[in-house]
Formats: C-alpha cells, sequence, structure tokens
C-alpha cells in the first residue's frame, strides 16, 4: 500500500517504514534524555498521576503528588479516603472532583478485584475508573516495562504531521505507528515524541526552521522555516 503525503509523490510501505525509523533515530539523538515526566516510584503512583494529568501540566501534577502519596501510600488508602480531603489536595489540578472519583472508583475496584495490586495488563487495567487505553499504556510501559504507545493530543498531531497517518482515532493511530516501529521502541518513542511536540513541533507554531526532522517531515513550512524566527519558539524544558 501506498501513502501519499500533501506535495508529494505517494510513498511506499517501505519507505514509509524506513523514514518512520529514521524519524525515531533522530528523536532518539535529539532527546536522549526523553522520560515520562510524571514523579512515581510505583505503579499506583504512576496511575494515579496520569489520572491527574488530563488537562492538567505534568509540572503542576508534580507539584501536588508528593503531599497525596505521603497521606495515602497504598490502594486501600484511597479506596477508603474522604472524599473532600483527596479534592482539596488536587484541587489545581483541575476538574479535581472527576478525578477524585476517578481515583477513589479505581483503588476500589483494584481492591475489590486485584487484591490490592494495581494490574500489569491492558485488558485489566481499561475495567478500572477513570483509566483509558492512555492511561493504561502509560502506566504499563513506564511501570510495568511492558510496551505501549501513548497517543496524547502532541502524538496525534505529530504522528499526522510526519504523514503516518490521517487517521483521528487514537486506537487507529496506536495499531498504525505500532505496525511502522519495533515493539521494544513503543514507550521510549511516546516520550521522544511528546518532548518533540512539547519543546518544537507545538500545535500553533511549530519552530520548522530549527526542527532536526525537516527533511524527513512532509509538514515542513507549517510553523516558520527562517532559523531566526523558529529559534524564537522553541521551549527548551524541562516540563516538569
Ligand atoms: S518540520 Fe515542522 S511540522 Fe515537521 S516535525 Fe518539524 S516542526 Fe513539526
Amino acid at each position: 500500500m501506498a501513502t501519499k503525503a500533501a506535495g508529494r509523490k505517494p510513498e511506499t510501505r517501505l519507505a514509509l517504514v524506513r523514514r518512520a525509523r529514521k524519524i525515531n533515530r533522530i528523536l532518539a539523538e535529539t532527546y536522549p534524555d526523553a522520560h515520562c515526566e510524571l514523579d512515581f516510584t510505583n505503579p499506583l503512583e504512576l496511575l494515579v498521576a496520569t489520572i491527574l494529568s488530563a488537562q492538567c501540566t505534568d509540572k503542576r501534577v508534580n507539584m501536588v503528588t508528593p503531599t497525596l502519596f505521603a497521606k495515602y501510600p497504598a490502594v486501600a488508602d484511597y479506596a477508603a479516603a474522604d472524599r473532600s480531603e483527596v479534592e482539596d489536595i488536587i484541587r489545581s489540578t483541575g476538574f479535581f472532583r472527576a478525578k477524585t472519583n476517578s481515583i477513589i472508583g479505581m483503588a476500589q475496584a483494584v481492591c475489590e478485584r486485584y487484591g490490592g495490586e494495581v494490574p500489569g495488563k491492558l485488558k485489566d487495567l481499561v475495567t478500572l475508573p477513570g483509566v483509558g487505553r492512555k492511561t493504561a499504556n502509560v502506566v504499563l510501559g513506564n511501570a510495568f516495562d511492558v510496551p505501549g504507545l501513548t497517543v496524547d493530543t502532541h502524538f496525534q498531531r505529530l504522528v499526522r504531521r510526519f504523514g503516518w497517518t490521517d487517521e483521528t482515532d487514537p486506537v487507529k493511530i496506536e495499531h498504525i505507528v505500532g505496525e511502522l516501529l519495533p515493539r521494544r521502541e513503543w514507550t521510549i518513542f511516546s516520550h521522544r515524541v511528546i518532548w518533540h511536540g512539547r519543546r518544537i513541533c507545538h500545535a500553533r507554531r511549530p519552530a520548522c526552521g530549527v526542527c532536526p526532522l525537516a527533511a524527513l517531515c512532509p509538514s515542513y513550512g507549517t510553523g516558520p522555516t527562517s532559523e531566526a524566527e523558529a529559534e524564537k519558539l522553541v521551549k527548551p524544558g524541562p516540563f516538569s
């Protein structure tokens, strides 16, 4: 099957796979320190932090989690938590009532169905309240070492700009990208892409003029191509 990126000749499947792997290699060289920007020390902490990260920056989440993790060290502690106390701690992350419902509901389900241990399988994680496929993949990839693609808004935007897919459905995107890259690369590739989205390939004005992927990206020119102008758009991070 051939795909066609705007303004380019149709690309064979083989060429697409080669280009995808080259993009991954360049991102690896550009962001050798790419990692999950949420602070955690075990699967439960990462699950809670990821629930809190919806519509919120990782930096903000990392500001509230030390208090939360100290007060509720085990799943059973969240399951028995006073709702208003949790709400007070996480308020600044936004949507705090819904997030409190998710955290307490998730903890009760883990206690009832998984003996108080966060399960390490996608099929189990997605049955927990407040845990979708994206959250489950973050937890699997970073706390259980099970490769997973984290299809968040940065990821979706970037792989569409790379011309890897036109899909807008996150599950379809996950499968399409999963077939382009080796499974062992899925988790770290997700971090690299998210880092690139936060630092250079922004939603509104990507810094194309200083982008290390410029020669491989059919969307080059979406943002300013002048180096001086693009330079001003770069956000160096860190974001945590
Ligand atoms: S060339 Fe532009 S659109 Fe393509 S990845 Fe780089 S910043 Fe994004």
